[in-house]
């Protein structure tokens, strides 16, 4: 069977431009999405409680993440597909001993444009350029101690990101520990099926 994307549509493309992407497809690509296609046919998995809102405006995440209390957290937000592979992430994080949450899902093109207004070091994609506007990205972070931790000074944080990026390319997702302008806790689908 070859089905190499040869004929990306435009639509990807300018996603694309988001960052660049420097990881290379598998040559298990096939043998994994069938791996990947049967675990999703099994048991569905249910988000974890959200978080309190208070957890997103202590100190440590408004210094790194100041725009986090606007943010969607709404697991029915994301297309069901992505939703089930992140969750599957989850799983297999905690197994590793890290609690994951999810601090912020679906994104609005206005929210998107907003973000973008506050320079590159936030997000070089303005609206509809991100996998955010369409249920098909997600920003995880760890909790420790009942707090969340968002942090690359952090070395058990950044273990767990390496352990995160690792578990969510092997259920199909593009990490953003990958790209020029690293975004750790970021994970998206593509899947131009889906769209
Ligand atoms: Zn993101």
């Amino acid at each position: 069977m070859s089905s190499e994307p040869g004929a990306i549509q435009p639509l990807i493309i300018l996603l694309s431009q988001e960052n660049i992407d420097i990881g290379g497809l598998s040559e298990n690509r096939h043998e994994s999405n069938a791996v990947i296609a049967a675990l999703l046919a099994g048991e569905r998995l249910a988000p974890p409680a959200p978080l309190p809102p208070e957890s997103f405006t202590t100190i440590e995440v408004m210094a790194v993440r100041p725009s986090l209390v606007n943010a969607s957290r709404d697991w029915s937000l994301l297309h069901d597909d992505f939703s089930q592979r992140l969750l599957r992430v989850f799983q297999r994080m905690q197994e590793h001993g890290y609690e994951l949450a999810l601090i912020e899902g679906y994104r609005s093109p206005e929210r998107q444009d907003q973000l973008a207004g506050m320079g590159a070091h936030v997000t070089n994609a303005g609206a509809y350029q991100s996998y955010h506007q369409y249920g098909l990205a997600a920003d995880c972070a760890f909790i420790r101690n009942g707090k969340l931790v968002i942090s690359e000074k952090d070395p058990w944080a950044m273990r767990g990101y390496e352990l995160y990026g690792k578990e969510a390319e092997a259920m199909g997702l593009t990490w953003g520990g990958r790209w020029t302008l690293m975004d750790f806790g970021h994970v998206e689908l593509r899947n131009k099926r889906i769209r």
